[in-house]
């Protein structure tokens, strides 16, 4: 973003000097540490730190101007724009920018997969279109408003993830984005602490739709149950995703191995390649297929850009290493679901000898026990050999899948496990990592690779 003072006086209730609203700011920034020339910097009175004490330094730095709370005292001289909530005043920013530039908008939430389904989306739109999307993790009420603030004046889509811990902040962010397409990708288990039950999550997650446009579509992990009574209620427009029957997008995969999977959606004879693996994966592409189509992109499009697709590290990201074969890194993160997701995957791999580690799923507050319990016993019948896990929590997968696996340990450090992998995997072999951020199971891969 680039423009005058004046624009800014336009768009949000503030005040600012007169001498200055000629002046140009270029950008923003929170972090007066990251400041380059021309960007609007935006203090927040944090908890523990007031972003106010660096407002002054900023502009002798370059600044191009500053937001300045008014319950604060003393503004600095200079190219100050007075707000009653600096936060609320970068939403509302944020908000008329985006009216400005126009882009046509797709907001992601869900409790997993949103980061891999940005990536998607944009990869199968940047053929066709000028698109921009979120960086990094920059998903809550900050993040998503500077996300807006960093289009260019003629992207094409903005794409935009959209993070919560609690009731009511997905409301805000889509009433600041009001997306033309919503994607919803599926309802887990974090923040149960703070929603009390899945239905809490659903619904906190259900706020995605309350932004939609008027012409808006919402897609979304049809084979949830608690999402369907909340889109026959509220939604006008709607694609339902998943393996089960009654949805209007119904996933057949048709073929399965360690370099990828192919699918069909209805039965209908175009096939699509896709170069990662993960059933919850051929459920994020689809996502992003049937936003691609809204767009009008056509197949041959889509399906070329399915075959070199790069989603960001630690989600499936496959490792070949000579000495140890295929490592797979989904250590990214872990819920109770996608870790059952991650079993399902290395089960549907044709390969003789797969191992999995795997640490806590952490945050899972009274319900954490019975929850690792039961991914321990999701192991009856599954195609994998090897079992290691590490962590207090995840000792108790390995107490229910001792029986089900033949060869499951379990391992107080990773030194051990890595000792314990060195020993037994071999060029054919395959490994898949998934625990908590932090549990830093990917310290092993980097060491053995
Ligand atoms: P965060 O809340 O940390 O931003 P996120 O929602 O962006 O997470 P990703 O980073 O895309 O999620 O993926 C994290 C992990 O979630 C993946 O490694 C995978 O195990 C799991 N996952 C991804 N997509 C799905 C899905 N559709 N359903 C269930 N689990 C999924
Ligand atoms: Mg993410």
């Amino acid at each position: 973003m680039k423009f005058k003072l004046s624009k800014i006086k336009d768009w949000i209730d503030c005040e600012i000097q007169d001498e200055f609203i000629d002046t140009y700011v270029d950008g923003t920034c929170i972090d007066s540490r990251s400041l380059t020339k021309g960007q609007l910097f935006i203090p927040f009175k944090g908890e523990n730190v007031d972003g106010h004490r660096f407002v002054k330094q900023a502009l002798a730095d370059g600044a191009g101007a500053a937001f300045w709370q008014k319950d604060i005292p003393n503004p600095p001289e200079g190219p100050i724009i007075q707000v009653e909530d600096t936060l609320k005043a970068l939403q509302d920013l944020a908000k008329a920018y985006l009216k400005y530039v126009n882009p046509k908008v797709v907001a992601i939430t869900g409790s997993n997969g949103k980061t891999t389904t940005k990536d998607m989306v944009e990869s199968v739109l940047r053929q066709n279109f000028k698109v921009k999307k979120t960086q990094g993790n920059y998903n809550n009420e900050i993040g998503c408003p500077l996300t807006i603030l960093d289009l260019d004046e003629d992207t094409e889509v903005s794409i935009l993830e959209m993070g919560m811990s609690g009731f009511g902040e997905i409301r805000e962010l889509t009433k600041i984005a009001q997306p033309d397409i919503a994607i919803i990708t599926n309802i887990g288990e974090s923040h149960m602490q703070d929603l009390g039950s899945r239905e809490g999550i659903a619904k906190a997650k259900f706020e995605i739709a309350e932004g939609l446009n008027d012409n808006g579509i919402l897609i979304y992990d049809g084979d949830e149950p608690l999402l369907q009574p909340l889109v026959a209620e509220l939604v006008k427009s709607s694609i339902s995703v998943g393996l089960n029957d009654d949805n209007k997008v119904k996933i057949y995969t048709n073929q399965t191995s360690s370099s990828g999977i192919n699918f069909n959606l209805n039965n209908e004879h175009i096939v699509y390649h896709l170069n990662i693996l993960g059933a919850h994966n051929v459920k994020n592409t689809t996502y992003a297929i049937q936003v691609a189509k809204q767009l009008g992109v056509t197949d041959d499009v889509i399906q070329n850009a399915l075959a070199d697709l790069t989603i960001t590290d630690m989600r499936m990201q496959q490792i070949d290493t000579s000495q140890y074969g295929l490592f797979i890194n989904d250590a990214y993160n872990a819920s109770p679901t996608s870790m059952k997701a991650a079993i399902d995957t290395l089960h549907n791999i044709e390969q003789k000898d797969k191992t999995i580690v795997l640490a806590d799923v952490l945050e899972l507050g009274s319900i954490s026990k019975d929850m690792h319990e039961q991914v321990g016993l999701y192991f009856e019948g599954k195609d994998i050999q090897r079992l290691l896990t590490y962590g207090q929590e995840a000792e108790h997968i390995y107490n229910k899948a001792q029986g089900f696996v033949t060869d499951a340990r379990h391992f107080e450090n990773k030194e051990d496990i890595k000792t314990n992998l060195s020993k037994h995997l071999n060029s054919d072999s395959v490994t898949l990592f998934k625990g908590s951020r932090g549990m830093s199971l990917e310290t092993i891969i980097d060491e053995l690779k």
